[in-house]
């Protein structure tokens, strides 16, 4: 067997250098836990950027991955397959939407929105060809692909990569009047938002953000865009982060949880009026709608909801930042986040900073993970027990007050 060292070597030497992990090497995952080669249990505080929001390997998700798996995995779109049906008609009733186009990752499915938006604007709306543009927030992130780091705002993300897609314009994240004034240009058709920002450290915006953006959209026959992809299913306390506001977004892209971290599963909802402009041969993957994907989701959507997931972020998110907040400690500058999509802003002290501060809580049984420098965002499975969080929220107690003891 080789040894955690032997393993993170053999990532550095024959893995591209496009990630920093901390220093754990996983081999086993169950719910609320993972566990290294080496058998020591962590809590999963980082549910893989929400996408195990059901928790590891749960076993109805699982097994609809292997019985799938037995009998057919992959036909692509040039036939039928009998699992493709089922699985929209589930996933369309589920969220509300006359039609769903199933893609495989979150990228994959914004740029799908994306698209979507462009073709809308050309044959509904009435803007002239190329010349639709969509506009989008500061410290966004919606993926990877060229054309979404083309408006970017993270200069790691995008430079040298260019030359950059145009039909963008950014503006400030939660900032109605930045937005109103950005609607008035009559070539706008859609505002692709985060309800959440995820990535830039879990911004929530303003009470009534949501809402008052969505109707100026509306006002100017311009698409509200909802990138749920890491705030969607049950994470922030509601099936949608939008529906915290009542926001019934015109297009919704969705990824990670949407299989409980268990396969590659994305797409886009969306009505007739949006989803029916893409026509056959316009647009599509070879996996995607393929009948472990199907099967998969369908699983993961009926546990978020047979085992209340939503419900169970809400209270337990309470619970969290509650406590979070209770610690008396210079290191924690802020506490902000909605359900189980937590951050918690360090402030180093003794040259001590977030990093060090995760290096702790690992060696301490938990497992979370820094981005920006100084932010540590806590998102553990959605199917943590009170009882489990409190032990957690011990050991990040303990972690944090070990640098000013
Ligand atoms: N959109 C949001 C809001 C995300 O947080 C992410 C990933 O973190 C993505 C899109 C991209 O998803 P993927 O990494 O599956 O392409």
């Amino acid at each position: 067997m080789l040894s955690a060292q032997e393993l993170m070597d053999m990532e550095a030497r024959y893995g591209a250098h496009n990630y920093h992990p901390l220093p754990v090497v996983l081999a086993k995952g169950e719910g609320a836990f993972m566990w290294d080669v080496d058998g020591k249990k962590y809590f999963d505080f980082l549910s893989a950027y929400s996408a195990v929001n059901q928790g590891h390997t749960h076993p109805k998700i699982v097994n609809a991955l292997i019985e799938q798996a037995k009998k057919l995995t992959l036909t692509s779109r040039a036939f039928y397959n009998d699992a493709l049906g089922p699985y929209e008609k589930f996933i369309t009733e589920y969220f509300g939407y006359d039609k769903f186009l199933p893609m495989n990752t979150g990228a994959e499915a914004d740029e799908t929105a994306i698209k979507l938006c462009r073709k809308w604007a050309y044959n509904v709306k009435g803007i002239e060809e190329n010349a639709a543009k969509i506009i989008v927030c500061a410290n966004n992130f919606h993926g990877r692909t060229t054309t979404i780091i083309s408006f970017s705002t993270d200069p790691d993300a995008k430079k040298g990569f260019g030359p950059y897609t145009p039909g963008f314009e950014v503006i400030p994240y939660n900032d109605i009047p930045a937005l109103e004034k950005a609607l008035e240009d009559k070539n706008v058709a859609g505002f692709l938002v985060e309800p959440i920002q995820g990535e830039a450290g879990v911004m929530v915006p303003d009470e009534g953000y949501l809402k008052k953006a969505y109707d100026l959209c509306h006002a100017h026959n311009v698409l509200f865009i909802a990138d749920e992809v890491q705030t969607g299913i049950a994470r922030t306390g509601k099936l949608l982060a939008c529906d915290h506001e009542n926001v019934r977004p015109d297009i919704v892209i969705l990824g990670k949880a949407l299989s409980g971290g268990v396969f590659p599963v994305s797409g886009v909802l969306a009505d007739d009026e949006i989803m029916l402009t893409i026509k056959p041969g316009e647009h599509g993957s070879t996996f995607g709608g393929n009948p472990i994907a199907a099967r998969v989701a369908i699983a993961a959507l009926e546990v978020v909801r047979d085992e209340k997931l939503a419900e169970r972020a809400e209270k337990l998110g309470k619970i969290f930042r509650e406590k979070i907040q209770g610690i008396d400690s210079p290191m924690i500058r802020l506490v902000r986040g909605k359900g189980l999509l937590n951050a918690v802003v360090i402030k180093p002290v003794n040259g001590k900073e977030a990093w060090d501060v995760c290096l702790k809580m690992a060696e301490n049984g938990l497992l979370a993970k820094p981005t920006h420098g100084d932010i540590i965002r806590f998102a553990p499975p959605l199917v943590i027990t009170e009882e489990q969080l409190l032990e957690a929220i011990s050991i990040i107690e303990k972690s944090i007050l070990s640098f000013t003891e």
